[in-house]
């Protein structure tokens, strides 16, 4: 019986983690110089957190969880996105005692989503996501927005564009409610049945239903920044008026409502005109959150955030070569029972000295080793048969410049060091 990985799920293969690795080192390298520091939370939560925190008129709630009973009959939930338990752990550890007032966390790992699969689109997913709490200030939305930015740009992704909008506050959401409500209440029956749920629960989903995207009533629905009050229409501003002073290029989009129910104030997504990410151009996406840690249980405190998909920013780098220097610095080519005892200590010995080495198990021919040194890229082939054994020394070939030299066991370390800290210098 053969298995396969689930639907929606991709192995990840050496080829693939090369350029993975790259991309998690340079996210954390941004995070280092924004003085963002890493939370790592459980990757299931109780069902009840992502119900509530993400607010279960959502796609992601009603349709797309994979949750579960554990054996003591809780309900808990694969993660489907990373803002819930960071706030619930924000909450938990008390981490809003700060004396610097802001947390500045960031996470990364795997998401899981019950999605068609498709270019783009897994079941499960990674995101790389930040979240800054403790103020209201614009300045940090503002942050989160040149962060997400700096991370498109170290990528080097062209034709990238960063979308905001705001929803306003309390009551700027209220006011804007009522407006969506009498604007559908005409035509709903025109609707799908789940934006006829929405309607009373929850209508500003209405307008990211993916049945009803093309209908005329959603086209034509009014605007939140139409039922701002001032304070939020003054928060805006300044946001708008802060990436004006930073020359960050941005578009307003009246239409961006961002599919998850914590969000109020500025809303952002950094989404790719790059035809290649086809419908997956929405990289990441984000805003803020005033009132969920309160609702997770914790003193005021307002947040925003933003998450990448890392496969969305992994796709970017496949088109890149890859600067990454993995040669491996030796491989040792045995002939023969002794001369593969000998390896064996010799290539633990080097390891521990910090070389990077291999050696063949196979007993192979000098050939088919050579080409592995190759494959490799080896800076150094290390040579060893029966004489060699006998007379307690290796033959050392230099990759580059070809030239061999017979070295006594107990120069080899220095030898290796010597010439690769020399640049091969007999070149
Ligand atoms: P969201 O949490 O829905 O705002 O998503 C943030 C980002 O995560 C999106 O812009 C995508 O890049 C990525 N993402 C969301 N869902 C998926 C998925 N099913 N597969 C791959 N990436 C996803």
């Amino acid at each position: 019986m053969a298995y396969s990985a689930p639907r929606g799920t991709v192995d990840l293969l050496p080829q693939q983690t090369k350029n993975w690795q790259y991309l998690e080192q340079l996210l954390r390298t941004i995070a280092f110089n924004y003085n963002v520091k890493e939370i790592r939370v459980p990757i299931f939560e109780h069902t009840e957190l992502f119900n509530r925190a993400v607010g279960d008129t959502t796609d992601v709630v009603s349709k797309e969880m994979y949750t579960f009973k554990d054996r003591g009959d809780r309900s808990l939930t694969l993660r489907p996105e990373g803002t819930a338990g960071v706030v619930r752990a924000f909450v938990e550890n008390k981490l809003y005692v700060n004396p610097d007032k802001l947390t500045k966390l960031y996470y990364m790992g795997p998401m899981f989503r019950y999605e068609r699969p498709q270019k783009g689109r897994q079941r499960q997913f990674h995101q790389f996501g930040v979240e800054m709490l403790g103020l209201e200030n614009p300045e940090v939305d503002v942050e989160c927005m040149v962060m997400a930015v700096t991370i498109i740009e170290s990528l080097g992704l062209q034709n990238v564009k960063l979308h905001i909008n705001t929803l306003g506050d309390e009551t700027s959401r209220e006011n804007y409610r009522q407006a969506l409500m009498n604007h559908f209440k005409p035509g709903l029956n025109e609707l799908c049945g789940d934006c006829q749920a929405r309607f009373e629960k929850n209508p500003l989903r209405i307008l990211d239903c993916k049945v009803d995207k093309a209908h005329p009533l959603i086209k034509t629905a009014p605007k939140t920044i139409d039922y701002l009050t001032l304070e939020a229409k003054a928060h805006f501003e300044k946001v708008c008026a802060l990436l004006d002073d930073l020359e960050i290029d941005y578009l307003v989009d009246t239409n961006l409502v961002r599919g998850l129910d914590y969000y109020c104030h500025t809303v952002f997504e950094v989404i790719s005109e790059d035809p290649t990410f086809g419908n997956a151009a929405t990289l990441g996406g984000g805003g803020r959150y005033n009132k969920l840690v309160q609702e997770m249980g914790g003193p005021e405190t307002p947040g925003v955030g933003f998450a990448f998909g890392m496969e969305r920013l992994a796709l970017a780098l496949d088109q890149m070569e890859p600067e990454e220097e993995d040669a491996l610095d030796i491989y040792i080519m045995p002939l023969g029972q002794e001369a593969r005892d000998l390896s064996l200590q010799i290539v633990t010995m080097l390891r521990a000295n910090g070389f990077s080495c291999d050696m063949d198990y196979a007993n192979r021919s000098m050939k088919a080793m050579f080409k592995t040194v190759d494959r490799l890229q080896a800076h150094f082939a290390i040579i060893i048969g029966e004489e060699e054994v006998k007379n307690e020394v290796v033959n050392i070939k230099c990759t580059h410049d070809k030239v061999q030299e017979t070295v006594p066991l107990e120069d080899i370390v220095a030898y290796i060091e010597h010439h690769l800290e020399g640049g091969h210098e007999h070149e």
